[in-house]
C-alpha cells in the first residue's frame, strides 16, 4: 500500500512527517501548498504517490537517485536544471547537512535518506521500503547511532508477515519449471507496475535464458535502469519473447485468454504471476493455489517491496532509534492501533535495557 492519509484536492500544508526535523528538507511533497522554509525537496522513489503533483513546471531543487532523477525529467519533463541526481553512497552537504543516499531495495531508484545534521544528529526517513540485514552492515548506518528514524510502516501489522523475496523468487522458477516440462508451448506472464516487480522476470528470464517483451510504458523505465541482465534479454517484438510482461490489471482469465488466443499459433497455455504484498499471510509458499480456467493458470504470489512486521522489528531492535516517525497512515483505526503499539513495544526493549546510545 502506497497510502499517506493525504487526499485532499485543495493543496495542504506539509505534514510532519514528510519535513526533516532540524533541516529545511521535504521528502516527497509535491503535492502541498509551498512553504517558504523548504529549500530541497527529496524524491525517494518513482511510485506516484510520492512524486504526486510534482509537474514540468516545478522550479524548486530536487535531489534524487539518478534512475529516478532520469524518470521524473524523460516522463514528467521536470527540468534538468532543478534536478541533482546524487549516487547511493556518495555523501553531499547542503545547507551544512550531509546527506547519503542508501539502497532502499523498494523499486529500481529507491533511496534511503540519511542526514548528518551539523550538531551530529543522524536522521534515517526510509522512504518506501523491504528492511534487510544487508542494512545492518552499511557502514554509513552503522558507523554511528541513528536517533531519529522516518519509518515506512506500510506492513506494520503482526498480520503481515510473508516470505522472503529470495524464497518467492525461487518458488516462481520452480513453478515454472514444473509447467515448462509439462507443456513447451508456455507463455509466461508476469504482471507489473510502471516500476516495481522487476525482480520477478528478470529472475524468469536470467534463470531460464528466455527472451522478455514489455509494454512500452514499461520499456523506458526499464531502459533507465541500465540493468545488463534485462537489457541481454529484452526484445521488442513480443513474438521473440516466451515471457511477457503486462500491467496488473491484465492478470485475470478473461483478458489473458483473449491473450492467449492471440497468439495460439505460438503458445497453447498461459502461466501468469500476479506478485503482492499481501496476497497470502502464510509463512509457507506452500499455500499458494492456482486459479485455473482454460489453460490460463493465475498465480497470486507474496511478493512485497515493502518490509514484513517481521523485518521491521528486526529493523528497529537493530538500529534502536530513540525516535520514530510513522509515514504510512491506514485508514483501519485497528491498524493505526497496532502500528503505534508495535513501534512502542519495540522501543521499550532497548530503551529498558539502555542499549541507546545518547545522541550528540
Ligand atoms: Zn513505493
Amino acid at each position: 500500500m502506497e497510502t499517506d492519509g493525504e487526499s485532499s484536492s485543495s493543496l495542504k500544508q506539509i505534514p510532519y512527517y514528510k519535513k526533516i526535523v532540524g533541516t529545511r528538507f521535504a521528502i516527497d511533497a509535491f503535492n502541498y501548498e509551498e512553504s517558504p522554509e523548504i529549500t530541497y525537496y527529496l524524491l525517494s522513489h518513482f511510485h506516484y504517490d510520492h512524486y504526486i503533483g510534482l509537474n514540468a513546471n516545478f522550479t524548486g531543487n530536487i535531489l534524487t537517485s539518478p534512475i529516478t532523477g532520469r524518470l521524473i525529467v524523460d516522463r514528467i519533463g521536470v527540468k534538468t536544471n532543478h534536478v541533482i541526481m546524487v549516487d547511493i553512497h556518495q555523501p553531499i552537504v547542503i545547507d551544512g547537512v550531509t546527506v547519503v543516499l542508501i539502497d532502499a531495495f523498494h523499486c529500481p531508484g529507491s533511496v534511503m535518506f540519511l542526514f548528518i545534521l551539523p550538531d551530529g544528529k543522524r536522521i534515517l526517513h526510509t522512504g518506501d521500503f523491504r528492511a534487510s540485514p544487508e542494512m545492518e552492515k552499511n557502514n554509513f548506518l552503522t558507523e554511528k547511532p541513528i536517533d531519529h528514524i522516518y519509518l515506512d510502516t506500510t506492513y506494520c501489522h503482526p498480520d503481515y508477515n510473508f516470505p522472503k523475496q529470495g524464497e518467492t523468487l525461487q518458488m516462481v522458477i520452480d513453478l515454472t519449471l514444473e509447467y515448462l516440462a509439462k507443456e513447451p508451448k508456455l507463455l509466461i506472464v508476469c504482471g507489473a507496475y510502471t516500476i516495481g516487480k522487476e525482480k520477478v522476470f528478470k529472475c524468469l528470464c536470467e534463470t531460464l535464458c528466455m527472451n522478455l517483451w514489455v509494454p512500452s510504458s514499461k520499456l523506458q523505465v526499464l531502459l533507465s535502469m541500465n540493468d545488463p541482465v534485462i537489457q541481454q534479454h529484452l526484445v521488442l517484438d513480443k513474438d521473440d519473447a516466451q515471457i511477457h510482461v503486462l500491467p496488473m490489471t491484465d492478470i485475470n482469465h478473461e483478458f489473458l485468454r483473449g491473450y492467449l488466443r492471440g497468439c495460439r499459433d505460438r503458445f497453447t497455455s498461459i502461466l501468469a504471476f500476479k506478485p503482492s504484498g499481501w496476497q497470502n499471510n502464510e509463512d509457507s509458499s506452500s499455500a499458494i493455489v492456482p486459479a485455473i480456467q482454460d489453460n490460463v493458470y493465475i498465480y497470486g504470489i507474496p511478493y512485497s517491496e515493502h518490509s514484513s512486521y517481521s523485518e521491521l522489528e528486526r529493523f528497529i531492535k537493530f538500529f534502536k532509534p530513540r525516535m520514530i516517525t510513522p509515514t504510512v497512515f491506514h485508514s483501519d483505526s485497528k491498524f493505526r492501533v497496532m502500528m503505534l503499539r508495535s513501534i512502542a513495544q519495540w522501543k521499550s526493549t532497548y530503551l529498558q535495557n539502555g542499549d541507546q546510545q545518547s545522541s550528540a
